[in-house]
């Protein structure tokens, strides 16, 4: 549902100005010490909180509230950007309030929402703006229109959990880093990005819940993939997320780290092998599940091949009559299938 073109205008505009508040305020407020304190103590440079518009919410219920006091339609359409909150009573009040600011951007980077980190160990840790007529959270990328005004036709995508892995990774020279803006990546978001890039690279943070994260990501991107689509995934030890990990290591090591990125099919297959470990048949069939969600009819074959190969079968065939493909006409890997995107896909279990 499209939201009617002059709200969203208003939208806009009221959204930017927020951000331009927040700025100023880390700027001149008189308690913008804490706020450059802990920015420090993150270790962010002037020049990455400036190149992402990072700001500061003062603590307090009518910070960007109190400078809509006269004008109730703009009022009502703070809450309906989600930068106000009305309780039972019909009092509204600032949402973002003592937190650090990061503002999201669409592509044609207009300020769409905002994630706002508390200062320090309070909880929750992060808030993210609600849905509104004009932020959609699935469609969006935290770092996309920044990436896209320093890379116009970028080679690979870097998709990260969180705000301060792509900020960080940025001011170490891994300026190529996009989040996700919750859980999960969608596939909307994938789409996106294979589109954006030769190569997409998943990197989510070594515990536990982010090696779920990369499984659930597999499972989103799988029925998306042509042959040529390059999705990576790459671990971090125990413990590390991107920030941490560049800070640690540098970029040099850091983008080694990335060269050794699984391709999709390498992590499916290995994730299974391990999973089931001699166990064939609970192999095949979780393999099955999986390569049965392939639209790619090459791409499908392609792994049906691979399955077939690990299970020590001669051919394909019997896996493809299990999924109905008896009939289907295998389509020839030709060069319409392979290009697209530069090179075919390298199906790296032998
Ligand atoms: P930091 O380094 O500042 O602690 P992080 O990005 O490493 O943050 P994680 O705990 O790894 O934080 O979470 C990853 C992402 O998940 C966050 O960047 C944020 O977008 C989202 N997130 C985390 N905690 C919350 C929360 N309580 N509510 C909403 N979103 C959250
Ligand atoms: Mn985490
Ligand atoms: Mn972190
Ligand atoms: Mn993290």
């Amino acid at each position: 549902k499209r939201p009617d073109q002059g709200l969203s205008r208003d939208l806009y505009q009221l959204m930017e100005e927020a951000n331009l508040f927040y700025q100023s305020q880390l700027r001149q407020h008189q308690e913008k010490q804490k706020v450059i304190d802990y920015l420090n103590f993150r270790g962010l440079s002037d020049e990455v909180i400036k190149h992402f518009g990072i700001g500061f919410a003062p603590d307090g219920w009518d910070g960007l509230l109190g400078r809509y006091r006269q004008n109730q339609a703009a009022q009502d359409k703070l809450l309906t950007a989600g930068m106000l909150i009305e309780n039972d009573s019909g009092k509204r009040y600032d949402r973002f309030r003592d937190r650090l600011m990061f503002p999201i951007r669409d592509r044609r980077g207009r300020v769409i929402g905002f994630g706002g980190r508390v200062l320090g160990d309070g909880t929750p840790k992060y808030l993210n703006s609600p849905e509104t007529p004009i932020f959609h959270k699935g469609n969006e990328l935290y770092g996309l229109y920044e990436l896209k005004q320093r890379h116009r036709d970028p080679q690979h995508v870097l998709i990260v959990e969180g705000y301060m892995d792509v900020v960080a990774l940025a001011q170490f020279g891994v300026d190529y880093a996009v989040a996700s803006l919750g859980t999960s990546t969608t596939a909307e978001q994938f789409q996106l990005l294979v589109r954006s890039a030769k190569e997409v690279i998943c990197c989510y943070d070594g515990d536990k819940a982010g090696r779920e994260a990369a499984w659930r990501a597999l499972e989103t991107a799988l029925p998306l993939l042509k042959p040529g689509d390059h999705v990576k995934f790459m671990f971090l030890p125990q413990g590390e997320d991107p920030d941490t990990m560049v800070r640690k290591i540098g970029k040099d090591a850091f983008e080694a780290l990335m060269q050794q990125a699984m391709l999709l099919p390498e992590f499916l297959f290995e994730t299974l092998s391990n999973t089931y470990g001699t166990d064939k048949g609970a192999l095949a069939k979780q393999a099955m599940a999986l390569i049965e969600k392939v639209q790619d009819s090459v791409l499908q074959n392609l792994l049906l091949e691979n399955l077939s190969h690990k299970l020590g079968m001669n051919s394909s065939d019997d896996l493809k009559k299990k999924l109905g493909f008896a009939t289907k006409k295998a389509q020839p890997l030709n060069a319409k299938g392979l290009q697209g995107r530069g090179t075919p896909l390298r199906l790296a279990i032998a």
